[in-house]
């Protein structure tokens, strides 16, 4: 079956130019440094299978990556548990925003990775003793997964940390019903800096092509994480990557994928592409304005939607 547009030869410039003109949405305001970002700022780029990375202008303006480190983390946290992380938290949809504080009724695990309760369990369960050592295995496992090295943007990590009242109370909440076995401020601590992590589109376009490869990195070659880990994380993505607007975006866009406050979006397409928006004014739910109408173009034009079947 041909695809209708080339992944190859697909004009991201063009699509740039067409989204530039919504002007919707506004920047998250949470911490200063997010307040502070260029709502004119729209990098967009497209990593396939065959190593070949395809980028628009801006495509290399790095921003904090935020909630678009998730399905990383879980990646990592399945990998350096053996898969037990699996078993401590949840897989279902919420419904609800991403730092609702709430967790699995009877069970007190997080409803699933793609929220704050999870993330902050995902990051305090991979290797390491302290705060340092988790900091380092997150940045070497994000670097792999980009094939370059990833930097922690500290300022960002000192907002997320200081300001982060709901990650505070949700890493007690976990402590308190026996979920989270490190303490409360260390694991609020490794997640800040897991969201301060800087990522320009092109990395991020990467990062999702690594998991649309069966965990195989297509620029550098290394197998990241195993297939089946991979695996899992684009099926999480699928149902609960776009905080509560995960059933309209699969219907719309019809790609796995995770958006973030800092504007970033990464997309997964089993097999075929990785890709990433990075463009800060969001909508109601917190994802890109530019970022979903961009998607919703690519989805379309590449024919890439996974539940999009042509008839025969
Ligand atoms: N660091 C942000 C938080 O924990 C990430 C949220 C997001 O991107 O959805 O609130």
């Amino acid at each position: 079956m041909t695809r209708r547009a080339d992944a190859r030869s697909y004009d991201l410039d063009a699509l740039r130019d067409r989204v530039m003109t919504e002007r919707g949405g506004s920047v998250h305001d949470s911490i200063p440094q997010l307040a502070d970002a260029d709502p004119g700022l729209c990098g967009l780029a497209l990593a396939l299978p065959d190593g070949t990375v395809r980028t628009s202008a801006q495509a290399d303006v790095a921003v904090s990556v935020q909630s678009a480190v998730k399905p990383f983390l879980f990646a990592l946290a399945l990998l350096d548990t053996g898969g037990d992380a699996l078993h401590r938290i949840g897989i279902e949809p919420t419904g609800e925003a991403f730092d609702a504080i709430k967790l699995e009724t009877g069970t007190g695990r997080p409803p699933n990775p793609m929220v704050n309760a999870g993330a902050l369990l995902t990051a305090a369960l991979v290797d390491g003793d302290d705060v340092d050592a988790r900091t380092e295995r997150i940045l070497r496992g994000l670097s792999a997964f980009a094939a370059r090295d990833l930097e922690v943007d500290e300022d960002v990590a000192r907002s997320e940390h200081l300001l982060g009242d709901r990650n505070h109370a949700l890493a007690h909440l976990m402590r308190a019903e026996g979920t989270l076995r490190v303490g409360a401020d260390d694991a609020v601590a490794v997640y800040a800096r897991a969201c301060a992590v800087l990522v320009d589109a092109r990395t991020l376009a990467v990062m999702g092509a690594t998991l649309a490869c069966g965990g195989r990195n297509p620029v550098s070659g290394e197998q990241v994480v195993p297939t089946e880990v991979a695996r899992d994380v684009v099926s999480v993505m699928a149902t609960c990557g776009v905080y509560d607007g995960s059933g309209r975006w699969m219907r719309a866009v019809g790609v796995p994928a995770k958006s973030s406050v800092s504007g970033g979006i990464v997309l997964s397409v089993p097999g075929v592409l990785g890709g990433a928006v990075i463009s800060p004014p969001l909508d109601e739910q917190g994802t890109s304005v530019r970022g979903r109408i961009a998607c919703e173009a690519l989805s379309a034009e590449l024919d890439v939607h996974v539940f999009g079947a042509r008839a025969r």
